[in-house]
């Protein structure tokens, strides 16, 4: 029989009506002929309690028991939608992270898959017809035994990596937005829901902000050829026939995409903040000495600029990092102030990143600076550019996000017809 994965995120399974909701998705698949995985997160905003919980016993705290803590909102879904399922008739086990198991690294918090042994399932299915229940977010360290969890939003990852395991025909990511759109339709409500998007524009999408599909889930999607669809479980579930197209966007190769526009979606994030240092001496083995201890600290450093010094002496060096590091960089650097030589240290949180995203900009020169235009017409400032062969991201002040993402939004002729 064809196997299928469907993974429901946290509004989905927010009460036991939710839940039930859920259990009918399931049997309507099941009832259509496909062996099923289901891959749950915790019900909506009980991973951010338990990440407050900890927070609360200890800012710092040990990752691996953060992780012991935040591991268990998954369970309890994982539970709760097998005993609905068997109450509906059909049946159904639940599998914990360490039980199937979900082999991870030991980075604890941010863990990578490994393995999964997706051989005890398949047997399951053909044995049993058995439906896997399986919580998301959660593996557990090969070597030490201890449980992981993935990041933010790693539920996704849990179902793709589940998809490739067992060979699924599809990974079905359901959530509360019927599919992907040209940009997060709750701050554009012109956006348009894509029939299809390219793995390479969505892992630029996922990653620069829109928070649709965790990053990784893309990227193992991509290198196991893994068919994710994204869809809505608030469409009634008997209303659907599994046969027929139902509503949704499908990530998918590019070859696969008819369709092409130069620009398919903005992706943002207020998640930024920016540092400047300032009259750095222009020579060689500076930016080595900011960026090298960054580096081992652990800081991701996103766009970096520097201006040709205008004197041949001193320089400026303007950098993004995540807001969450803003704090410890300024101290990084401060700390390496004598390696550097600079003469001031400026620094920014309320700017955001914009990002206009397409594989068609590859083959069409100009596409960046239309947006240099529409942006200067509405008085919105540029601090920092970034160009890639498909994206290019735009550092504003955060007060702008929305007016910004609006305005490219229609620039690029995205929005739907009204
Ligand atoms: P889940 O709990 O199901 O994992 P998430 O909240 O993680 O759901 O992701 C779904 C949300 O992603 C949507 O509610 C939407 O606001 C947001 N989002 C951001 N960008 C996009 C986009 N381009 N297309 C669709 N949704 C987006
Ligand atoms: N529950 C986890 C989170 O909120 C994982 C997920 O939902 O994907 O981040
Ligand atoms: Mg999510």
């Amino acid at each position: 029989m064809p196997r299928l994965v469907m993974k429901f995120g946290g509004t989905s399974v927010a009460d036991l009506d939710r839940i039930r909701n859920v259990a009918r998705h399931v049997k309507r698949e099941v009832d259509a002929g496909y062996d099923v995985a289901v891959v749950v997160s915790a019900m909506a905003g009980v991973t951010n309690q338990l990440v407050g919980y900890c927070r609360d016993a200890a800012i710092l705290h040990d990752a691996r028991e953060y992780d012991a803590v935040v591991a268990t909102g998954e369970q309890v879904t994982a539970g709760l939608l097998a005993i609905v399922l068997e109450g509906m008739g059909v049946n159904a086990r639940s599998w914990q992270g360490w039980q199937l198991p979900i082999l991870t690294d030991d980075a604890h918090a941010s863990a990578r898959i490994l393995d999964i042994n997706g051989a005890e399932l398949v047997k399951r299915f053909k044995e049993r017809g058995q439906v896997a229940v399986i919580a998301g977010f959660q593996g557990v360290h090969k070597e030490t035994g201890r449980i992981t969890t993935l990041g933010r939003g790693g539920s996704d990852t849990s179902a793709v990596a589940v998809a490739a395991a067992i060979g699924a025909e599809r990974c079905d990511i359901y959530t509360d937005v019927d599919g992907v759109y040209t940009t997060d339709p709750r701050v554009v409500p012109k956006a348009r829901r894509l029939d299809k998007i390219a793995f390479e524009e969505m892992l630029e999408l996922a990653s620069l902000g829109a928070k649709v599909l965790q990053v990784r889930s893309v990227e193992l999607g991509m290198v196991h050829n893994v068919r994710i669809f994204v869809r809505s479980s608030f469409d009634p579930p008997e209303k659907i026939n599994p046969r027929d197209n139902p509503p949704g966007t499908l990530i998918c190769d590019e070859g696969e995409i008819m369709e092409q526009h130069t620009v398919t979606g903005i992706a943002f994030s207020r998640d930024e903040a920016q540092i400047s240092v300032r009259e750095v001496l222009d020579k060689p083995g500076v930016a080595a000495a900011i960026f090298g201890p960054l580096a081992e600290a652990n800081v991701n450093v996103d766009m970096i600029v520097q201006n040709v010094s205008g004197d041949g002496k001193t320089t400026d060096i303007t950098f993004t990092v995540p807001a969450s590091d803003y704090q410890r960089s300024l101290d990084v650097i401060a700390k390496a102030k004598r390696a550097v030589g600079y003469a001031r240290l400026d620094g920014a949180t309320d700017v955001a990143k914009i990002s206009v995203i397409g594989i068609g900009m590859r083959s069409h020169a100009g596409v960046a600076a239309q947006a240099f235009k529409a942006l200067a017409e509405r008085s919105i400032n540029i601090r920092a550019i970034t160009t890639s062969e498909i994206k290019f991201s735009l550092l504003i002040d955060a007060a702008f996000t929305e007016l910004a993402v609006r305005t490219l939004h229609s620039l690029y002729g995205l929005d739907k017809a009204a």
